[in-house]
Parts: C-alpha cells; sequence; structure tokens
C-alpha cells in the first residue's frame, strides 16, 4: 500500500515550508505532505496542526513546547504572524533561497491580515455617518435647539473617536503580547 521511495513532491513544496516556519516535527510534515486527505482528517488535531501516528502518543503539551522551541515564526503556536514579523521571518539563516522566494510571494498564506484594524474603522466610519445624519435630522425637527444639538453631537463624536483608538491600542497590545521573540533592530 505505501510506496518505498518518495521524491520530494513540489505540490508539498509550501506545505513543507509552512511546517518549518511554523515548527511542526519534521514526522509530522511528512506524515501531513505523504497522507491522503482523508487520513489527514482523521488524525488527532490541534487546530490547523495535525500530529502524525508517533507523536500522537506524545502529550500535547509536550507537542506545543517543542513546536515553540523549533519555531522560526516569531508568534507562538497556534497564532499566525502579521507584516511587522516578515521581515524578520524572511531574515532567518534556517531558510534556503528558494524557501524564501516562496515565503515573500505566498506571504498571505499565513500571514495574519488587518482585517481586525480595518472592521474597528469601517465601524467607525459607519456610526460617525449615523450621527452626522441624526443631527441634521434633529436640527430640522428642532431647529431652536440647534447649539445644544450641536454640542451633543460634539460629545457623542469624542466618545466614539476614543472608543476606536481604545480598539487600535488593544489590538497592537496584543500582537505585542504575542510575540516569542523580539525582533531584531533592521540594520539601518
Ligand atoms: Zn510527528
Amino acid at each position: 500500500m505505501r510506496e518505498s521511495r518518495k521524491s520530494p513532491s513540489p505540490s508539498t513544496f509550501g506545505d513543507r515550508v509552512l511546517g518549518k516556519l511554523f515548527g511542526f516535527p519534521q514526522c509530522c510534515i511528512d506524515f501531513y505532505c505523504e497522507s491522503p486527505s482523508l487520513v489527514r482528517c482523521q488524525a488527532k488535531g490541534f487546530l490547523g496542526y495535525r500530529f502524525c501516528p508517533s507523536c500522537s502518543d506524545r502529550s500535547e503539551e509536550e507537542v506545543i513546547k517543542s513546536i515553540n522551541d523549533n519555531r522560526i515564526c516569531p508568534v507562538p503556536f497556534p497564532y499566525q504572524p502579521s507584516m511587522e514579523h516578515l521581515s524578520d521571518i524572511l531574515q532567518s539563516p534556517h531558510w534556503t533561497e528558494i524557501e524564501r522566494a516562496w515565503l515573500m510571494e505566498n506571504r498571505s498564506r499565513y500571514m495574519r491580515t488587518d482585517h481586525e484594524l480595518l472592521d474597528l474603522t469601517a465601524a467607525f466610519h459607519n456610526e460617525m455617518s449615523v450621527l452626522d445624519r441624526q443631527l441634521n435630522e434633529d436640527v430640522q425637527r428642532e431647529p431652536e435647539r440647534k447649539m445644544y444639538l450641536m454640542a451633543l453631537h460634539e460629545k457623542r463624536r469624542h466618545e466614539l473617536s476614543m472608543s476606536l483608538l481604545n480598539g487600535v491600542h488593544e489590538e497592537f497590545s496584543h500582537r505585542m503580547k504575542m510575540t516569542l521573540r523580539k525582533p531584531k533592530p533592521s540594520p539601518e
């Protein structure tokens, strides 16, 4: 049933590079790349990571510790790196030139996106637009209260801006906490 010799298949090249980036044990990378998808799906898993049959007997804690010890990715398992980690990843001496080029070209496959920040700012933009419309309607309805309504509007705008800034601050604090190793200062 099993082929006795495997030559490196180009279709698994990316998966192998990602396995190395994320510090997965070589036996598990081989298992992942060489097993039919049904076997892979039935294997013990932890989020995106699949345990090979021999690692299934190890404790999850032990495997996760070894993943973090071998990880080139500067954020711990199971977190994904974001764009500020890219140069740190590419500068690692553990890559061949071909692997490094693949990582550069396929960064959308392993980078955390900025969706959280985009969602925050889109929600902010929507609430601000609603607020502006609301002010116009209120002033038309009760023109004699215009000065007070404008003051209220400014107060609400200020509160919304503060909550956006808090959200941005929390998002960046989260990213900083998620760093395993301090990125090396760039040589400039
Ligand atoms: Zn394994």
